[in-house]
């Protein structure tokens, strides 16, 4: 060959973007580029590239092409080999070599994106399907038993509301950052978007379930620092077991998440396992869901409001005060369904804010009825969920039905309950004091069976504590509940604070609590909740 014919030959491929070397059958390199030369810092000899590349190439002599990882450069190549006839026509192999490390860390970043929530870097549900669906197949296999785990935060819309939402993302990170760290599950937790999170326990026998299940809640018992204080998030959980309780995706997560609905009804903060029993009463429920639904949209005309009177049993006579307004629902499609069991659904689905809405401004329009007919002291009581009250709105909106109804604000008297989030203690404590600068009453409900302490009620802005009716209902005959209602009545008085009893059926309780001088009681002892009109009929 002509002397400069391969000096600009070697040129030529020294300038190519591959590396390129050929190798005689003897394992000698017969020729390398600079490229190849570089890829493999310099150490081109026969044997060694052999060795190296052939590792990418699948059959030790063919023709062929495929992918190489050098571990200690962290590079990807694509290797190609092609046996070609060498200038003395013997036969020797050509190895072509790209650098695709650019290449292969773009799909790896696509990748990862593909399968993992981009906030908590947790995988996503895609991959959670995926993984579920190959979890499955494995456990049938094998005869093993394996669990989902359908996890939702409770109430997180309130610190996010509350807080903000850069607040709650850092909750959701913190959450999925101790998660992973559970032993057993660090490579199959999910966040299937929002606040809900799924983990995958793919052998669930012996004791190792009970064990997880332990770690999750001990997750949810401490509390987050956000914004400058603790906060504490609760979460529910549904439980199925696979193949057990069914053997494909969609089935498994659907029966999942009936298990995480019954742990919200049954009060949040809890782990519920799913069984078929349970399903059908979630039928029923998704019946309500859908019935209540409609409801609304017919302008809440299947609501009706019923009135329970309170009396002042300091006074003689014991005569009436005002009422506590009372939801009743008439379902066209399923009867008469008790407040029990609709409100709690209702709050789970944010229901409660437009069904809240109608009773309040009904129980605002009867009671300026009320304080026009002759008895302008009669006053109203009406329940507000938390997820009412916590609400940005919350204050226009009482406001809003005082102007619509013209009800002197001294006569509304709004009952909240006690298990209120005990997160958003400051932020309640601020709306209760915005509702109170309305000149309108504000009743702690149900007292005694809520979580709160003793130290809350000193704090909170409240004008009556309402015992709860099972501290009563054995009043003369269990001591601790009569010194639980001295030792309220007390404080109460210490703290200005008035005191009304529900619940109250026999002579024997009301004796009592008018010895303890009690004013106010309200119970099936004086009267049931009614309608308005026979409200009216008796009382007006
Ligand atoms: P609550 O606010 O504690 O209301 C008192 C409940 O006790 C009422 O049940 C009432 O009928 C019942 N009650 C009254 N006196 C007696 C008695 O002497 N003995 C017995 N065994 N029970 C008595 P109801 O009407 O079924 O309401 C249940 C709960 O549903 C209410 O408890 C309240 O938390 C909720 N609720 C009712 N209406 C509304 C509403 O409009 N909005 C909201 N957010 N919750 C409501
Ligand atoms: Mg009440
Ligand atoms: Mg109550």
């Amino acid at each position: 060959m002509d002397v400069n014919c391969y000096i600009s030959n070697v040129e030529i491929l020294n300038n190519v973007g591959c590396g390129i070397c050929v190798c005689s059958s003897e394992e000698k390199v017969l020729f390398a580029n600079e490229k190849f030369g570089a890829f493999f810092h310099g150490k081109i000899d026969g044997k060694a590239v052999k060795t190296t590349l052939s590792g990418a190439l699948k059959g030790k002599e063919a023709d062929g092409s495929g992918e190489l990882y050098i571990q200690d450069d962290d590079k990807w190549f694509h290797v190609q080999r092609k046996h070609i006839r060498w200038m003395d026509q013997r036969m020797v192999e050509l190895y072509t070599v790209y650098d695709i490390t650019k290449t292969k860390q773009d799909q790896q970043r696509i990748e990862r994106q593909a399968n993992n929530d981009f906030l908590t870097g947790l995988y996503n549900r895609m991959r959670c399907e995926k993984d579920l669906e190959e979890q499955v197949d494995a456990a049938r296999r094998e005869n093993k038993e394996g669990a989902l785990l359908y996890m939702d935060l409770d109430d997180f819309k309130h610190i996010n509301d509350g807080l903000g939402h850069q607040y709650g993302d850092v909750l959701l990170k913190g959450i999925s950052n101790s998660l992973k760290r559970i032993s057993g599950i660090e490579s199959s937790c999910y966040r299937m978007g929002g606040d809900e999170f799924i983990v995958i326990v793919s052998d669930s026998g012996g004791s190792s379930l009970n064990r997880i299940l332990d770690d999750i809640c001990k997750v949810f018992e401490k509390p987050w620092f956000l914004k400058g204080a603790d906060y504490y998030c609760t979460m529910s959980m549904g439980i199925v077991r696979f193949p057990t309780d069914g053997d494909t995706v969609q089935e498994l997560i659907k029966k999942a998440d009936l298990a995480l609905l019954e742990a919200k009804r049954a009060g949040k903060n809890r782990c519920e396992f799913y069984t078929a029993e349970e399903e059908g009463k979630s039928f029923k429920r998704l019946d309500l869901e859908k019935n209540m639904r409609n409801a609304i949209l017919n302008a809440c005309n299947e609501f009706e409001v019923f009135y329970q009177p309170i009396v002042d049993v300091s006074k003689e006579d014991s005569p009436c005060m005002g009422a506590e307004a009372l939801i009743r629902w008439n379902c066209g499609n399923l009867g008469m369904v008790s407040p029990a069991e609709f409100i709690p659904l209702a709050e789970y689905l944010g229901l409660i804010n437009p069904i809240g809405d109608y009773v309040l401004l009904q129980a605002c329009r009867r009671c300026k009825f009320w304080n026009d007919s002759g008895h302008p002291e009669y006053k109203v009581n009406v329940n507000l969920s938390v997820v009412q009250l916590l609400r940005n709105d919350t204050v226009d909106r009482v406001q809003d039905a005082l102007t619509q109804t013209g009800l002197n604000p001294q006569n509304l008297t709004l009952e909240v309950t006690e298990s209120l989030a005990i997160n958003e203690m400051a932020r309640m404590k601020k709306i209760l004091g915005q509702i109170k600068e309305l000149g309108v009453r504000v009743a702690l409900d149900d007292f005694g069976t809520g979580y709160s302490s003793l130290n809350h009620i000193r704090e909170m802005p409240i004008d009556v504590i309402k015992i709860d009716r099972c501290f009563i209902e054995d009043l003369g005959k269990d001591e601790f509940e009569y010194a639980f209602v001295r030792v309220v009545c007390e404080l109460a008085q210490a703290l200005n604070m008035n005191v009304c009893v529900e619940g109250v059926e026999y002579e024997r309780q009301y004796e009592i609590l008018k010895e303890m001088q009690i004013h106010m009681i309200q119970g099936f002892y004086f009267d049931k909740p009614m309608k308005a009109e026979e409200f009216e009929k008796k009382y007006l």
